[in-house]
């Protein structure tokens, strides 16, 4: 070819999906091992409440099974998102699982495609208010590679949501990235910025321990709200006015914008699919969160699928992998 000769767009991607120099994320996609199971009570409900994690085949994405409601099946699809304020919910033909975010934010981050969620109840436990016990059952239930090459979600154009000082943007990049910022008006939080490359060591070790958090003095307008049921100093951080009321204080001094991360990227989660983008949230909550996804995924010129390409070894004889949005 030429030097300044025109390349065509599928060609130009076809050579860089082949060669595959800049790829590099995980190629197939996984499930778990062995079934793994935890127990605890739901943050909002207190309801008492058994979790099952079981392998999935390739394809599947991350089913909830409601095993009190006949097996009652949800995925965890941006399509079934329900009531979103304090946490994200899903509901199908009435069927509600709530506080899904923790959870899904662990598989997305650690690599985990496709699994079964058995749940007797309806709200996945809070545990130590942080994902670090999810992440530990998925490093128990190890990673299995399956035979299908993974397809991820990459943005091609900026979109953004905004409204009351509040703003998330997603730009396209060529791996997952976040950058988050909070701000509380409180002596322990204040402002609070991070930036990272979602890996699933940078994950486990950065974001996964952070918890869940309150501030003492709107605890008592949450209880008149239902909510927060199950919240104790063993699966939350209570910022009192004068400091943190757990007496183990904190586990990172900016724990709170890291676990906004670990929310945002539950949320993210729900688009179904790897995400090659880079997402900008400046004191965004979940009903933001998925009011980007939503936007995103109902409008197909936002984004392409692609394919991850070929390993290496099998690409020379290979035919090259093409993006297209009719892999979707
Ligand atoms: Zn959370």
């Amino acid at each position: 070819m030429k030097i300044g000769s025109v390349v065509p767009e599928k060609l130009l991607l076809r050579r860089m999906t082949s060669t595959n120099p800049a790829f590099d994320a995980p190629i197939f996609e996984t499930t778990i091992q062995r079934m793994v199971e935890a127990k605890g009570v739901g943050l909002h409900s207190g309801v008492p409440v058994s979790i099952r994690i079981l392998p999935a085949p390739a394809g599947t994405g991350i089913i909830f099974t409601r095993t009190d409601l006949d097996r009652f099946e949800i995925p965890a699809s941006w399509q079934y998102v329900q009531r979103v304020s304090y946490a994200t919910s899903l509901m199908r033909q009435g069927v509600l699982i709530s506080t899904t975010e923790h959870l899904l934010s662990v598989f997305y981050s650690m690599g985990i495609d496709n699994a079964y969620i058995e749940i007797d109840n309806l709200e996945v436990p809070i545990l130590d208010g942080s994902g670090a016990p999810f992440v530990s059952l998925i490093r128990q239930a190890g990673s299995k590679t399956l035979r299908k090459r993974r397809r991820y979600l990459r943005i091609r154009k900026p979109v953004q949501v905004e409204g009351a000082g509040k703003c998330i943007r997603i730009e396209p990049a060529d791996h997952f990235a976040l950058s988050c910022h909070v701000y509380f008006p409180h002596p322990h939080v204040g402002r609070q910025s991070l930036e990272m490359r979602v890996t699933p060591d940078a994950y486990a070790r950065d974001i996964a321990p952070a918890r869940t958090f309150g501030f003492e003095q709107e605890l008592q307008q949450m209880r008149d709200m239902g909510l927060i049921r199950g919240a104790t100093l063993d699966s939350a951080v209570c910022f009192a006015p004068d400091g943190v009321r757990n007496p183990d204080g904190l586990r990172f001094p900016d724990e709170p914008c890291r676990h906004k991360a670990l929310d945002l990227i539950g949320d993210l989660a729900l688009i179904g699919r790897p995400l090659l983008g880079h997402v900008i949230a400046e004191r965004a909550g979940h009903a933001m969160h998925v009011a980007l996804v939503a936007k995103i995924m109902s409008d197909a010129s936002l984004y392409d699928i692609v394919e991850a390409p070929q390993p290496a070894a099998e690409a020379e004889t290979a035919v090259p992998v093409l993006a297209a949005r009719a892999l979707a």
